[in-house]
């Protein structure tokens, strides 16, 4: 068995401990005689699985008992949906378009209402976070909508937009579990799992109560309404069972190392050492503005679209995968999430480092 250093955007790495025990309890969990995926989601050992799940995931945020934590599918680009259907009263919002997934959002928000953009880094290649310290936001909007960390581009907000009063609801599919968040500040906190927690197809919302109610856009079907799965604790229907497995047993492994300021630390320590070599490299440069950069994807470039596949290319054979830029934006991209160890950013920039010798 041979495990490379993946640096892919998503479905991305996950801890090996995690994928050691699945392996361990694939065709018998826990004296069942079956496995997880096997599993009747309304059996006691589902039951208990997910409840767990739950737990953990409250505890490492520390989610106030107001919230609701809901595992639900469709990816985050259900969400672009789901959210105004559930909480456009007014038929108004307004989006801070950083990037492609927040405009994606903006875009599919507009089909239910007025989805105003109020703020946008779309002058500069959204390189950089705007300025939200005042921003003209609508006095009738029913939230404020933010991507918080903005994983095609590699830039993160680092200090809340202020909403003046309205809900804020974000979009933390990239930067999920990656440090500690205060939950309270948040209508809707949501994103998928397949970035920093666990596999596709699992998408976790955290939601204010009373942000679900029945009152949604006429039309919106059964399934996309919050309530369906907050009265139902999220077995409405067949959840993604197994997938919600695997993001318990993500849950566990970050309680064992610590929990979020813990993962903080790390995930600081860890971006630092890939952070400092692009500023001191002579032939490679990271894309965004300083004082806004993400900890958990980091683009860069040479500044020559063939020297840039040629690193991609020797990276990949040197056992450095999945570090091609985004295809709207090209160059390199190394996403650190989570269950990267630190060793494989160290071997990254070693291995840059010989590239730049033999190519500077
Ligand atoms: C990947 C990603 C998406 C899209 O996720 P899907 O699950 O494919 O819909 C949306 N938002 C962010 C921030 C992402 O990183």
């Amino acid at each position: 068995m041979s495990r490379v250093y993946n640096f892919s955007a998503g479905p991305a790495v996950l801890p090996e401990e995690v994928l050691k025990e699945a392996a361990a309890e694939m065709l018998d969990y826990q004296g069942t005689g079956m496995s997880v995926m096997e599993m009747s989601h309304r059996s006691k050992a589902y039951q208990k699985i997910i409840d767990e799940a739950e737990a953990d995931l409250r505890e490492l945020m520390n989610i106030p008992d107001n919230y609701k934590v809901l595992f639900l599918q469709g990816g985050a680009h259900q969400q672009f949906a789901m959210v105004p259907m559930n909480l456009m009263k007014n038929g108004t919002a307004d989006y801070i378009i950083t990037g492609q997934w927040a405009k994606r959002a903006w875009q599919e928000a507009q089909k239910y209402g007025r989805a105003n953009a109020i703020a946008s880094s779309a002058d500069k290649t959204f390189s950089y976070i705007p300025d939200c310290s005042d921003l003209p936001v609508s006095a009738d909007a029913d939230y404020v909508y933010i991507c918080e960390n903005n994983t095609i581009y590699g830039t993160k907000f680092h200090q809340l937009p202020d909403t003046k009063g309205k809900t804020l609801v974000a979009d933390v599919s990239s930067c999920f579990l990656s440090e500690p968040v205060d939950v309270s500040k948040y209508g809707i906190i949501y994103g998928g799992a397949q970035k920093n927690i666990g596999p596709a197809g699992v998408v976790i919302v955290i939601i204010r109560e009373d942000l679900i109610t029945e009152d949604v856009l006429a039309g919106t079907p059964t399934m996309l309404q919050y309530k369906t799965h907050a009265d139902n604790g999220s077995m409405y229907n067949t959840p993604p069972a197994y997938g919600i497995y695997i993001c318990g047993k993500v849950f566990k492994w970050l309680k064992a190392r610590g929990g979020l300021a813990a993962m903080k630390e790390y995930n600081e320590k860890k971006a630092k050492i890939l952070y400092d070599f692009l500023d001191r490299s002579k032939l490679f440069q990271g894309t965004v503005s300083k004082k806004d950069r993400s900890l958990m994807n980091v683009p860069f470039v040479t500044g020559d679209k063939e020297l840039d596949a040629k690193f991609v290319k020797e990276a990949e054979a040197a056992g450095f995968v999945n570090l091609k830029g985004h295809r709207s934006v090209g160059g390199m991209r190394a996403s650190i999430y989570n269950a990267m160890p630190i060793e494989g950013v160290e071997k990254l920039v070693a291995f840059m480092e010989a590239f730049e010798k033999e190519n500077g």
